[in-house]
């Protein structure tokens, strides 16, 4: 369930994330009342089973039986509004109207782990951004350096608007062009570098920034694209490389959707700790 709206004084509006049709709009009727049958179902973020019906150019649900809920969500603040963004970022990204499979496991064990608090809320999120991207058809190309070929260097700049990869010497010699004042927002851990260099004629970064990444941060971001599924969240990072990673993935987001989602803002304005 990505989200609950109130519909009148008696129905819901559930917008959901379905193994057969994507994401999906449906009208709980009744569902604000307490005796109804659909009433404990209809919670963000629940996994459930629902009956769905369709009748003229709506889709209703007739029957439904949560099957796990994330608990822990609802008890702190943090965690609520990054689960809340998971379920903007999934509802904006997955397909509509047909088999979405990976989207729905991707976002169960991505709720499972930031509900149940064993990874990295951070870590969580960065990967979980590059993975749904990658899956809408987003995926950026970080097998290597544009230019050389190199596979690892000191220092990788990742380009977001193009997708690739750079090494800091081929940057250096002039594939860089005026990445101006596109500065790291997101506040994701003091490590972030920001794109920059001036310059007028290089190819890349024309339009958008890139970010510095060392050795282990690269790493990350590429284990987020490349990694099975079933391992996605299954790495850790730390220090540096975690905040190089994860506004990386940030700003990746943001520069393919082209504007921050509101959840995303609440959840960086949220006071720390
Ligand atoms: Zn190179």
């Amino acid at each position: 369930m990505l989200k609950v709206s109130p519909v009148g004084d008696k129905d819901r509006l559930l917008t959901l994330l379905s193994d057969e049709c994507g994401v999906i709009r449906a009208f709980a009727k009744g569902a604000r009342s307490l005796k109804n049958k659909n009433f404990a179902v209809c919670t963000q973020f629940v996994y459930g089973s629902f009956e769905i019906y369709k009748s003229r150019d709506y889709y209703s649900v007739s029957e439904s039986s949560p099957l796990q809920l994330f608990e822990a969500l609802s008890g702190d603040l943090s965690k609520l509004s990054l689960a809340q963004y998971f379920c903007e970022l999934a509802s904006l990204l997955a397909p509509s109207e047909t088999y979405a499979h990976d989207f729905l496991r991707v976002m169960r064990v991505a709720l499972y782990y930031l509900s149940a608090g064993e990874k990295d809320a951070r870590q969580l999120k960065a990967a979980l951004e590059m993975r749904l991207l990658s899956m809408a058809g987003y995926m950026p190309d970080l097998r290597m350096c544009r230019e050389c070929g190199a596979y690892t260097a000191p220092e990788m700049r990742f380009f977001h608007s193009e997708g690739i990869i750079l090494c800091g010497d081929c940057a250096a010699a002039g594939g860089v062009g005026g990445a101006t004042g596109v500065n790291g927002t997101s506040g994701t851990g003091g490590a972030s570098v920001a794109g920059g260099t001036g310059g007028a004629s290089g190819r890349y970064g024309q339009s958008g920034g890139y970010s510095s990444l060392g050795e282990d941060a690269l790493s990350a971001l590429r284990y987020s694209v490349y990694a099975e599924q079933k391992v996605l969240f299954s790495f850790s990072s730390s220090g540096v490389a975690l905040g190089q990673f994860c506004d990386a993935a940030e700003r990746y987001l943001i520069s393919k959707i082209e504007r921050v989602p509101k959840t995303l803002e609440f959840y960086r304005n949220l006071p720390e700790g």
